[in-house]
């Protein structure tokens, strides 16, 4: 099947282009589409992201602190330095167990490729930012999602009014939307401990690039999480060939009738099938210099979660 608009053999400023031009098609209709498209999975592979980031249990563990006070005085806070603010048991003295309020957050989570929100929301919900932002304490966990198109986060800020209020938002509280690209990130290296991308890097021109940007942006022992359309299973040849059906022909068909955008969807399978399998990525990370990289498969390998360290 040839691509729409020739996508291999375009230049990179031309192939971001038109990245861009697809994501500024869909925005509006992108969260119906993604239900529609995936009869609902999509929201399990992220729910399933979120679990494997370990966010719930640390608000779990913030929460116990804060209701537990006896407990909690046992707890010091080192505070070092941006990477090594880590609660130590039986120090004794200090902070008394509630980290200082010197304005840094606890946890940064980065979600690149966030637009609209999908994944950033499920961070927030997890770590409870909501009752964060109405408490006058710390700041604990903050959240950015970065995208390189306007219309996406445009979508997602107003998506994210709708469902929080302004609290998080105003003054850039718990929840940042910033544009950027993922190879060239506009934040300062060693800034955060947690970086996902969710179905965003097979949108990105230059792979190595964003993953070379991902390690930069991280602190030392943060991770990296990318949630991507992968491929599937040699194991489950029924699965292949039904998933390839329905991607070449139910897609573009559900992308003419309901999103009147049939060239959009058509390159979004394309793209699927053009984004490397996941021995690949995870040399590929290796590559960037990422350690203890591994993968996940979810649902027979149409989708994987490749993780991996800064050391
Ligand atoms: N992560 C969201 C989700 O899972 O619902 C959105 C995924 S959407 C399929 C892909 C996103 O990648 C789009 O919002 C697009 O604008 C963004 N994107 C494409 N190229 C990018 C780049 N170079 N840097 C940052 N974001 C990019």
């Amino acid at each position: 099947d040839t691509t729409h608009f020739g996508y291999e053999d375009v230049s990179t400023a031309e192939k971001e282009n038109r990245v861009r031009e697809v994501f500024a098609n869909v925005a509006d209709n992108y969260d119906v589409m993604n239900d529609l498209m995936s009869g609902g999975l999509h929201r399990y592979w992220k729910d399933e992201l979120l679990r494997m980031t370990g966010v719930r249990s640390l608000a779990g563990a913030l929460r116990r602190r804060d209701h537990a006070p006896v407990l909690a005085t046992t707890t010091t806070w080192n505070d070092e330095d941006d990477g090594g603010r880590v609660g130590k048991d039986g120090g004794g003295g200090g902070g008394g167990g509630v980290p200082p309020d010197d304005g840094k957050p606890l946890l940064s989570i980065l979600d690149v490729a966030g637009g609209t929100g999908d994944v950033a929301f499920r961070f927030v919900d997890a770590a409870n930012c909501i009752e964060r932002a109405k408490s006058s304490g710390p700041d604990e966990v903050n959240v950015t999602v970065c995208d390189i198109n306007p219309d996406m986060l445009r979508v997602g800020e107003a998506r994210a009014r709708a469902r929080y209020g302004s609290d998080l938002l105003d003054d850039a509280r718990s929840l940042k939307f910033v544009e950027g690209n993922a190879q060239n990130l506009p934040f300062d290296e060693c800034t955060f401990d947690i970086y996902t991308i969710a179905f965003g890097l097979r949108n990105v021109t230059d792979v190595d690039a964003a993953l070379r940007d991902a390690m930069r942006v991280l602190k030392p022992g943060g991770r990296y999480l990318c949630l991507e359309f992968s491929r599937v299973s040699s194991d489950i040849p029924l699965l292949g060939r039904m998933y390839d059906a329905y991607s070449f022909h139910v897609i573009p068909k559900l992308g003419e009738v309901v999103a009147n955008d049939r060239a959009s969807y058509k390159y979004l399978v394309e793209s699927i099938r053009k984004f490397c399998p996941q021995d690949e990525l995870s040399r590929r990370m290796e590559a960037a210099g990422f350690v203890n990289v591994g993968y996940t498969n979810m649902t027979g390998g149409i989708v994987a979660v490749h993780e991996g360290w800064k050391p």
